[in-house]
């Protein structure tokens, strides 16, 4: 089973999946890692400090690396919702939000382009155009470690 957990940067998905990914049960792959270490992307945003993925590698390399011998696979990245059909959307208050951003050298810009698409819903309305299964987890206000439970239950209840 391949399960993405999405949202807004900031939002909690790495932080949040590095927990799950010390239970046995779970492959985590960091998607936005290996994008960067294996080049996966066909343009590098200078202006926007980020790049733009491959999708068609990084689908290919996603099913490659989905190791069977797990029960659940789970792909941690803001795109994840363009590769599995179970996605977990992890949302965060913007003024939380702003906070959690702002701690990361990322530009006014950037903070502000974020919030923006956290309080408009972005990567939910893309979920649920995509996916088979989507299920929305508020992280503000709660511990990395309840969020981690909150995925759990959620996984077993599939
Ligand atoms: P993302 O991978 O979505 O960009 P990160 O996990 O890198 O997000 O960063 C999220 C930040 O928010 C971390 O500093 C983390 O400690 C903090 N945080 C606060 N509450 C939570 C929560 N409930 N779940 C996950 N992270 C949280
Ligand atoms: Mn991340």
């Amino acid at each position: 089973m391949l399960i993405g957990i999405t949202g807004t940067p900031g939002t909690g998905k790495t932080s949040v999946t590095k927990l799950l990914e010390k239970e046995r049960f779970y492959q985590v792959i960091h998607l936005n890692e290996l994008i960067k270490e294996e080049k996966l992307y066909s343009e590098v945003d200078s202006e926007r400090d980020c790049v733009v993925a491959d999708m068609d590698r990084v689908y290919d390399r996603v099913l490659e690396l989905h190791d069977r011998s797990y029960p659940v696979t789970i792909v941690d990245s803001h795109l994840s919702h363009h590769i599995a059909d179970i996605v977990i959307v992890l949302r965060t208050d913007p003024a939380i939000l702003r906070g959690r951003l702002e701690k990361r050298n990322y530009s006014e810009e950037k903070v502000k382009e974020n919030l923006e698409a956290e309080a408009l819903d972005i990567i939910l309305a893309e979920s649920v155009e995509w996916c088979e299964k989507v299920f929305e987890l508020d992280t503000s206000g709660e511990s990395a470690d309840n969020t981690e439970k909150a995925i759990m239950r959620i996984i077993r209840g599939l």
